[in-house]
């Protein structure tokens, strides 16, 4: 990464297996992770952890992923912060709906592990660009 400074990601997942996944292909990536295993988990974490990017599991314990983005984005703290949605649903038009929502960009599940890896770093990217 440029300047030594890792770029951090908040991953927001319940499953296990996807935290690891989604985890180890970051950290090769030379990104700094955050986990938070729920949406009221990510709330309490943010101000502290502030991250450059957040991944957002939909089907979460406790609070869903749309209910916390909500939240994270009504908040001026955090409201800058790009929030993905990492979600199973890939049905036509859940994209727009994601969207919709609040969030700032849609990755499916299963992921693609080299497109992952390109989406995250023009997330990223944009972010350090200031642009929405
Ligand atoms: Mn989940």
């Amino acid at each position: 990464m440029t300047h030594g400074t890792k770029k951090k990601i908040m991953v927001v997942e319940d499953n296990p297996m996807n935290k690891i996944l989604t985890k180890e292909i970051l950290t090769v990536q030379g990104y700094e992770i955050i986990e938070a295993s729920s949406g009221s988990d990510a709330i309490k974490r943010i101000a502290g952890d502030k991250p450059d990017l957040i991944l957002m599991d939909l089907n979460l314990p406790e609070m869903d992923g749309i209910t916390a983005t909500k939240i994270l984005k009504s908040n001026d703290v955090c409201k800058g912060i790009p929030i993905i949605a990492l979600t199973a649903s890939a049905m036509k038009g859940d994209e727009e709906k994601i969207l919709a929502e609040g969030f700032d960009g849609y990755i499916s599940k299963p992921i693609d592990m080299k497109q992952f890896v390109k989406d995250i770093a023009s997330y990223i990217k944009k972010k350090a660009e200031g642009q929405p």
